[in-house]
């Protein structure tokens, strides 16, 4: 029996020809895979998104406050290594977390005395760090659930997490829409796409708080480290910024030049007494406002180098100096004191009450958009 002329085998074979290269070009950008991750307290399901990209990079995500929970890239033998600190389990989150690789907000650092006037009204947010308002305050955005979309684009595989913040939210102006794009491309980067707009006006800082070990395990004091910035905001006793913009010349700050992170991070300055480590915004040389050079980072050891750019104008430089040994993570790794580092790319801290500062202000009508980019590759050292 003839079922098919010879043309409309032909055709069928086109047909297959063409979806297999549609599947290898999808599966070239890479793939995407979603998972349960465990439940909340009131039974709501939460998932774990795998992103992998071609080469094999691999950024694992979830839904529960933006976290990244692993992050594999290759180290100079080509073997893929966890280079961020995190629990293997939704409940380790759910327990106690120091904002391990979570989305931060409203408001990325500290708000003063949780205080601040926006058109003549003064606005009390939830104190929840020495009499300051910390990292978005008591619930921020670190505890809420995301709504996932995820998919593999043009750049590569993405998830796109949107959430909306109601008005007075841990004392906030105005709802808040907020989405937080995740994006691995072929060039082993990670792109941090935040976008937002509100109904009322209200002040915004969102960043990503992920603790980096490019060793994989062990402190980060042998790491090296470049921040391109000249200046950085000093702080008082509370880790609130002074209002003053200060050189780093001449002080355990200046990483305008390659340099270890433990080298100076003992030293007697009043600034790193305050910080008990590095826990300094950087004020960027480029000024914010286009995608710049902030800062890069490289493993003696490993051959892993991160380079991080960002359209902010600062960079919170954190040496995880109150991690304390108390918390056992992935595969029971102890995370002691200074064992993974932060770069968190934001506006300055209190900049609602530094009229001085650039604004943070979001006006109804106006749209948040900033992006910042994690590259990692391998190098045989660190270069200006
Ligand atoms: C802050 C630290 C704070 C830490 C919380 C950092 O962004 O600068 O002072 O202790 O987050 O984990």
């Amino acid at each position: 029996m003839r079922r098919f002329s010879h043309l409309g085998k032909t055709a069928i074979l086109f047909l297959i020809l063409f979806l297999l290269g549609v599947h290898m070009t999808a599966e070239a950008k890479g793939t995407i895979h979603r998972a349960p991750f465990g439940k909340l307290a009131d039974g709501t399901a939460v998932e774990l998104f795998t992103l992998k990209n071609a080469t094999g990079m691999t950024v694992k995500i979830t839904n529960y406050g933006g976290i990244i929970t692993h992050l594999l890239v290759p180290d100079k033998n080509g073997k893929l290594g966890d280079v961020v600190l995190g629990y293997d389990t939704l409940a380790g989150y759910l327990k106690a977390s120091p904002y391990f690789g979570c989305i931060v907000g409203r408001y990325g650092n500290r708000i003063g005395k949780g205080k601040f006037t926006l058109g003549g009204k003064t606005f009390t947010l939830a104190k929840n760090n020495n009499g300051n308002s910390l990292h978005g305050g008591l619930i921020g955005f670190d505890k809420k659930l995301w709504k996932p979309e995820a998919a593999v684009g043009p750049e590569g595989p993405f998830l796109k997490l949107s959430y909306l913040s109601k008005d007075g939210e841990e004392g906030y102006p105005g709802n808040l829409s907020t989405t937080v794009t995740y994006t691995l491309t072929g060039q082993n980067e990670l792109k941090i796409d935040y976008a937002a707009a509100a109904d009322k006006e209200t002040v915004l800082n969102l960043t990503n708080h992920t603790y980096f070990n490019l060793a994989g395990s062990g402190n980060i004091l042998e790491h090296e480290l470049v921040l391109h910035a000249e200046r950085f905001t000093p702080v008082d006793a509370g880790l609130i910024p002074t209002g003053e913009l200060r050189s780093v010349k001449n002080t355990p700050l200046d990483f305008t030049k390659p340099m270890k992170i433990g080298a100076r991070i003992e030293s007697k300055d009043e600034q790193m007494k305050l910080g008990g480590g590095y826990d300094h915004n950087f004020v960027l040389n480029s000024g914010g406002g286009k995608m710049a050079p902030a800062a890069k980072v490289f493993s003696p050891v490993t051959g892993r180098l991160m380079e991080v750019f960002t359209t902010e104008p600062a960079i919170q430089f954190y040496t995880g100096n109150f991690l304390d040994g108390s918390i056992k993570g992935k595969g029971r790794q102890v995370y002691a004191k200074r064992t993974g580092l932060c770069l968190e790319t934001q506006h300055y801290p209190d900049s609602p009450n530094k009229p001085a500062f650039p604004s943070t202000l979001l006006k109804p009508g106006g749209r948040y958009a900033t992006t910042t980019l994690y590259k990692f590759s391998v190098a045989s050292g660190l270069s200006q």
